[in-house]
């Protein structure tokens, strides 16, 4: 059983490149970082706040987050209802960041993600996948590129999905989320030792894709 993990902050190119993997050895692609979300929108919608260990912490048990894979995609259902749209929003992407930091929220989704790699070949990306989840992954990729080109990637992601957002705004929301994600003390956001480093800030998405290839085949041979 092979499984390829993928760290790396916000716009570095992660799921694109992830996705594109997967398919490409027919895997399956496993998106951590839905389950954060969906933990976010919970929050959200059961108006807690994202920070409130106390409160987050009972809301966990109360919570059904399950990945479902079997229209050939990831889709994350959050009690049942399918919310794979809804937790892209950017707003969500700053109350996953909050919660992600809570050490009951990370001990509760682990389980969820090391069952997901279990049975099947699997890309799994996220902030911890080398360093806790998958520490025995077959091959591990730190996925990295400058801020700015995280922020104007990110930015152009957004607009396609009719969120339209200054460079200036976008720049200071992934450098907060880098901040939160590298600061905290669970699972913080780092390069694992054994991980191979591929900075995409000069690299065209083909360019980065051939690149990880290389280093997935080397890998796996
Ligand atoms: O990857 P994505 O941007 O969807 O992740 C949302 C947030 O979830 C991240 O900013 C991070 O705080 C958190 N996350 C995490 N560990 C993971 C995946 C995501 O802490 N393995």
């Amino acid at each position: 059983m092979y499984s390829i993990a993928i760290d790396g902050p916000s716009g570095a190119g992660k799921s694109t490149l992830a996705k594109r993997l997967a398919d490409e050895f027919n895997w399956a692609y496993v998106d951590t970082g839905a389950i954060y979300r969906a933990v976010g929108l919970a929050c959200e919608r059961g108006e807690i706040c994202a920070t409130d260990l106390e409160r987050v912490s009972e809301l966990l048990p109360k919570l059904n987050i399950s990945l479902d894979y079997s229209g050939g995609s990831q889709r994350t259902l959050l009690n049942g209802l399918d919310v794979s749209d809804e937790i892209r929003r950017d707003d969500i992407s700053k109350l996953a960041s909050d919660v992600s930091a809570l050490a009951p929220v990370r001990a509760y989704l682990l389980g969820l993600q090391r069952d997901a790699a279990r049975s099947h070949n699997v890309v799994m990306d996220g902030r911890d996948i080398a360093t806790v989840v998958l520490p025995e992954a077959t091959v591990k990729v730190y996925l990295t590129a400058t801020p700015q080109v995280r922020a104007e990637r990110r930015r152009h992601e957004l607009l396609l999905r009719g969120e339209n957002r200054t460079f200036a705004q976008v720049l200071s929301s992934i450098q907060k989320r880098d901040a939160n994600d590298s600061g905290r003390a669970e699972a913080p956001l780092r390069q694992a030792e054994d991980a191979v480093l591929l900075d995409t800030t000069e690299l065209t998405l083909d360019e980065a894709f051939a690149a990880l290839l290389e280093i997935v085949r080397t890998g796996i041979a």
